[in-house]
């Protein structure tokens, strides 16, 4: 089963590439704002081990926020539901990821969900191990396993850009300390947050993990289940709720594919039964959001109907 041809997603990858000049790299990591901002790739990968793919598909790229829904679906099978939802929310927010806002209003005092950067504190913080290395190396693992590559490994570099420069997310960490929603030291979490966060790949290995959320938590492949059906269903559920930060809504109208976001440029795709979609593109929208990324993909929905609703 092929939806597009390489011809055709090189055609888009061009149309969408104009829009690149109109966004800008994210900077507030030093490391990130070094990427090349006109570079778009996409890749599609479909349940029969085929795939596809266009512009400059061998670049890697640090997963950032994707990475908060593999860390949901691990905790989610560390701990279970109860435990993660009675600890973090279910609802958007409408404010941008690292807003600190919502936090003192809410009561309970917990982060209204897992993909902004509060709620994905916490989530960390419930990664289950004894030591960071070990936690990391935990999560690391079940994201090889999900991408079915055994390289995938973590940027030191932007690990440590990040970790030089994160006073808001240690300020919204020192708040969820305050009600007791985390309990470990701010500097252990806020390394293991930095290293998750900086978790690297091609967008062919993220389109095959947005390939087994698409598929249920099967890898369709290996013919294996990875995750929990139910597991799949709730993440892909936050994707189309939260998974564009505060562009979630209009993305869910305009596009309908769920899919998650993270300020390197990266954007995971899981469309229900038919594929998994990985897009890079650094130029960001002043929503934190691949400028051309979400160009390409509202194209190819337009084009093909792909919206879900
Ligand atoms: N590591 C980034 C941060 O916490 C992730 C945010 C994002 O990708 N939107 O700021």
């Amino acid at each position: 089963m092929s939806i597009f041809s390489n011809e055709e997603l090189r055609n888009y990858v061009e149309e969408a590439k104009k829009v690149a000049k109109n966004g800008q790299v994210a900077t507030y990591i030093p490391e990130l704002g070094k990427a090349n901002p006109l570079d778009l790739a996409i890749a599609i990968h479909y349940p029969d081990g085929n795939f596809v793919s266009a512009g400059e598909i061998n670049k890697k790229f640090t997963l950032q926020s994707i990475s908060k829904v593999i860390s949901l679906a691990l905790v989610l099978m560390d701990r279970g539901y109860d435990y993660v939802f009675e600890r973090v929310g279910m609802e958007p927010t409408g404010d941008p990821f690292n807003s600190i806002a919502k936090l003192e209003t809410m009561k309970p005092a917990k982060p209204l969900n897992p993909m902004i950067n509060a709620g994905a504190l916490v989530v960390t913080s419930m990664i289950k191990g004894s030591s960071t290395e070990e936690r990391l190396g935990r999560l690391l693992n079940f994201i090889k396993l999900l991408a079915n590559n055994d390289t995938v490994d973590y940027s030191e570099t932007v690990a440590k850009s990040e970790y030089d420069t994160a006073f808001l997310n240690r300020a919204l960490c020192y708040f969820l300390k305050q009600h007791n929603i985390i309990t470990e030291d701010t500097e252990t979490l806020m390394e293991l947050y930095t290293k998750q966060c900086a978790i690297e790949m091609t967008c062919l290995d993220l389109a095959k993990i947005g390939l087994v959320f698409a598929m249920d938590g099967v890898d369709p492949i290996k013919h294996k289940q990875i995750l929990p059906r139910d597991v799949a269903r709730i993440c892909k559920t936050f994707m189309v709720t939260c998974g564009m930060y505060n562009a979630s809504g209009e993305f869910a109208i305009k596009v309908g594919i769920p899919a998650k976001s993270g300020v390197a440029g990266g954007i995971m795709g899981s469309l229900p039964g038919k594929c998994g979609i990985g897009i890079f593109g650094p130029a960001l929208d002043d929503k934190g959001n691949s400028i051309a990324g979400m160009k390409l993909l509202h194209l190819l929905s337009k084009n093909y109907k792909l919206s879900i609703f």
